[in-house]
């Protein structure tokens, strides 16, 4: 089956791999989609300590169950589904405290195991997620869309807020989205690039600004006492240093965008303390995979708008180049026939 795999950092192998064993629990999927995240450009640059080289990657994809394990009864071949790709252990501290995205034996497909960036891909059943009628693309952007909700979930948007986001990227993009289901009332949108603005407007940004061009004058002509929740979503450390200010006081800043781990913003202590500021992080996803599922399937969420690219899997390496560098890039894809 064609494969992408990463042999070492920066060098990888379009080639034919064997077609992956089933245990009595597992499921094959024939993968249709399969999205590229920030995750698999740090695995290709060799910057993601938790991932097993050589590795096919992908942990975000969709497509038709090709064949089931002996003890497998919740799905059937021919169904379409998607996959949760975290793998926790179950029995850890963290797993019997239902804080399964913090599981101390944590697994992941597409990280510490091959991943859907290939013609099939093996899950555990209980990681299958039927899609329905769902288009394979949109299912493949379900799992981003599950970090979000599972960030939705700590934040805890209140009915008529104000929110603040840096970053129109694909994350970006879902969670103007997402609060909007939760009730927030304005949501402003910043980011460098005006074509993502444009489509944040489209996707119900009450306004959007220019990063360079916005300063806490405009932020105070859009709220005049700041923001209810301040949240970033470019992983950038000089933006979250400098989104604390936009905080009404008792806001909440949302610390989402992916940071490099060695990063330091240098926040006043006085200041949470004065202002009764709350920061809140999620991490990935904790079980949040139906939720996602509803929010679209409800057309609360609209995925499709997202996706920039579509590729064939020959084309790896020139796709991982637009995920990282084209300035027009929303979601890169890999489409496989
Ligand atoms: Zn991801
Ligand atoms: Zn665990």
């Amino acid at each position: 089956m064609i494969s992408a795999q990463i042999l070492s950092p920066q060098t990888a192998n379009v080639s034919d791999l064997p077609r992956p064993q089933l245990g009595p629990h597992d499921v094959l999927i024939e993968v249709k989609n399969a999205g590229i995240c920030g995750t698999d450009l740090h695995i290709w640059h060799g910057s993601y300590a938790l991932a097993q080289y050589p590795l096919v990657p992908g942990h975000e994809f969709s497509g038709v169950v090709a064949e089931i394990g002996d003890e497998v009864s919740t799905t059937r071949v021919g169904e379409h589904v998607t996959a949760d790709p975290n793998l926790p252990c179950n029995h850890c501290y963290f797993c019997q405290k239902r804080q399964f995205n913090q599981c101390l034996n944590l697994k992941a497909v597409g990280v510490t195991r091959n991943g859907g960036f290939a013609r099939y891909v093996v899950v555990p059943e209980s990681a299958v997620f039927p899609i329905g009628d769902l288009s394979f693309a949109a299912a493949a952007m379900l799992e981003p869309l599950a970090c979000v909700v599972w960030g939705l979930k700590q934040v805890q948007i209140q009915a008529g807020d104000s929110m603040l986001i840096f970053g129109a990227g694909p994350m970006g993009l879902l969670m103007l989205q997402a609060v909007k289901t939760d009730g927030a009332a304005q949501v402003v949108v910043i980011d460098r690039e005006e074509g993502r603005l444009k489509l944040a407007r489209e996707l119900g940004a009450t306004a959007t600004v220019k990063a360079a061009d916005f300063n806490q004058a405009m932020a105070q002509e859009l709220s005049p006492f700041g923001f209810d929740v301040v949240a970033d979503a470019t992983g950038l450390p000089k933006v979250i240093q400098d989104g604390f200010q936009y905080l009404r006081s008792g806001g909440k800043f949302w610390v989402f965008g992916v940071a490099p781990d060695k990063a330091r913003v240098e926040i006043s202590p006085y200041e949470i303390f004065r202002r009764d500021l709350k920061i809140i992080g999620s991490f990935a996803l904790n079980k949040t995979f139906h939720e996602s599922i509803a929010l679209v399937k409800a057309g609360a969420v609209k995925l499709e708008p997202l996706i920039s690219h579509q590729l064939p899997l020959e084309r790896f390496a020139e796709a991982m180049h637009f995920a990282e560098h084209d300035p027009d890039r929303l979601k890169v894809q890999f489409h496989l026939d």
